[in-house]
C-alpha cells in the first residue's frame, strides 16, 4: 500500500480506469444522469475511497434490500447529513491514523447529496464541513427536484418547471416562480478557506467531471462540486436525451461550468458565441410543455443577464454594486 495516491489528469478516454466501483445492481431509471455522476466520481477516485450517501434517489434506488452497486465502502447518511457524515468520517480516519490503529495512507472521503438534501436541508452541515481543514469532497447531484419522493420542487428547480408541488393550471400557469439558488458561489464566497469549488455536468464537456473530482481530491481540504444531473422521470423526456440535455445546459449557458481554485474563478467551458437559445433546452423537457413565448423569453432574459451583466459572467451575480438574480 502506498502512502499517497497520485491523481494524474485524464487526457483521453483511454486513461479512464476500466474497473467499475459503481457497478450493476442498481435500480435507477434508464438514462439516469445522477447514476452517471456516481459512476464517474468513483472511477475518478479509485478503490481507496469511502462513499457516503444521503437519502435521495442515489440512496433509495441504489440500495434496495440486500443489494448494492457499490464496490467501495459505502454508508447511508440522513437526508441533510452530507456535510456532517463527510466531516465525521474524515475526522475518524485522521484520529485512527494518528493513534496508529490503521496505516497512514490517503483514503478519499466523498459524500454525495441531492439538491433537496444538499442545497436546501443540508446546507448548514455542508457549511460546517467547509469551515474545517479536513480532507473531504462533497458532490451535489442536482436533478432540480426531490425525485425519489415523486418530483417535488426544491430551491434548485428551474423557474417555471412543473413538479408535483408546482403543477400548471388554468388560473395560474407558472407555479414555480423562484429563480434557482446559486449554491456554488454562495459556498465559495462564505468559506474562504475552501481551496476548490466547481460546477460540472457528467456528459459535457467530456472528461470534465472526472478531472474536477481528481483535482478536488488532490487539493485535499474541504472541497465541493455541484453537478447538474438530468433526470428523465422528473424532467419528462426520453432517456436517450440525458447526455444531450447536459450538453445543451452548458451550450445555452443556463448552467455555467467553472471552477474556483484558491479563490480564483475560471470558466472551464465557454458557451459558443452566440449562445444556443435556451428554448432548445427547455422545449426538450415535458416539465416546460406549458410554456408560452413570454415564458421562454423570461428565462432567456435571465440567462442573458447572467452572461452579459454579472461582474463575473455566469458566476457572481453583482452589477454596479447590486446583487442580481
Ligand atoms: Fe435517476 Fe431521476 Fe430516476 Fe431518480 S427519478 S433514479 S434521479 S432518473
Ligand atoms: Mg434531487
Amino acid at each position: 500500500m502506498t502512502d499517497e495516491i497520485v491523481f494524474e489528469k485524464i487526457r483521453g478516454i483511454h486513461n479512464v480506469l476500466r474497473e467499475e466501483f459503481y457497478s450493476s445492481g442498481h435500480r435507477t431509471c434508464e438514462g439516469c444522469e445522477p447514476a452517471m455522476v456516481m459512476r464517474m466520481f468513483s472511477k475518478a477516485a479509485g478503490p481507496r475511497t469511502i462513499a457516503l450517501g444521503t437519502t435521495g434517489c442515489m440512496y433509495v434506488a441504489n440500495t434496495a434490500y440486500m443489494t448494492t452497486p457499490w464496490v467501495i465502502p459505502w454508508m447511508h447518511a440522513q437526508l441533510g447529513a452530507g456535510g456532517s457524515s463527510a466531516l465525521g468520517t474524515s475526522a475518524g480516519l485522521r484520529a485512527l491514523m494518528k493513534k496508529g490503529k490503521i496505516p497512514k495512507e490517503k483514503i478519499n472521503t466523498i459524500a454525495f447529496c441531492g439538491d433537496l438534501g444538499g442545497a436546501d436541508m443540508g446546507l448548514a452541515a455542508i457549511s460546517s464541513a467547509l469551515q474545517t481543514d479536513y480532507d473531504l469532497l462533497i458532490i451535489l447531484y442536482d436533478n432540480e427536484s426531490a425525485a425519489n419522493t415523486d418530483i417535488q420542487a426544491t430551491g434548485m428547480t428551474t423557474w417555471g418547471a412543473q413538479t408535483t408541488f408546482t403543477p400548471t393550471g388554468s388560473v395560474k400557469r407558472i407555479m414555480q416562480n423562484r429563480w434557482k439558488k446559486n449554491v456554488a458561489p454562495m459556498l465559495a464566497a462564505g468559506h474562504p478557506n475552501v481551496k476548490y469549488i466547481a460546477t460540472a455536468i457528467a456528459s459535457y464537456p467530456p472528461l470534465d467531471l472526472l478531472n474536477k473530482v481528481r483535482k478536488a481530491l488532490s487539493v485535499g481540504g474541504p472541497t465541493f462540486i455541484h453537478t447538474l444531473a438530468p433526470c428523465p422521470k422528473g424532467w419528462d423526456y426520453h432517456p436517450r436525451y440525458s447526455d444531450k440535455l447536459g450538453e445543451l445546459a452548458a451550450r445555452t449557458g443556463i448552467f455555467p461550468v467553472y471552477e474556483i481554485e484558491n479563490g480564483v474563478a475560471r470558466l472551464t467551458y465557454k458557451p459558443p458565441t452566440p449562445r444556443v437559445p435556451v428554448r432548445e433546452y427547455l422545449e426538450m423537457q415535458g416539465r416546460f410543455a406549458h410554456f408560452k413565448d413570454e415564458d421562454f423569453q423570461y428565462v432567456q432574459s435571465h440567462v442573458d443577464a447572467m452572461w452579459e451583466d454579472w461582474e463575473l459572467p455566469g458566476i457572481v451575480p453583482i452589477k454596479d454594486g447590486r446583487i442580481k438574480s
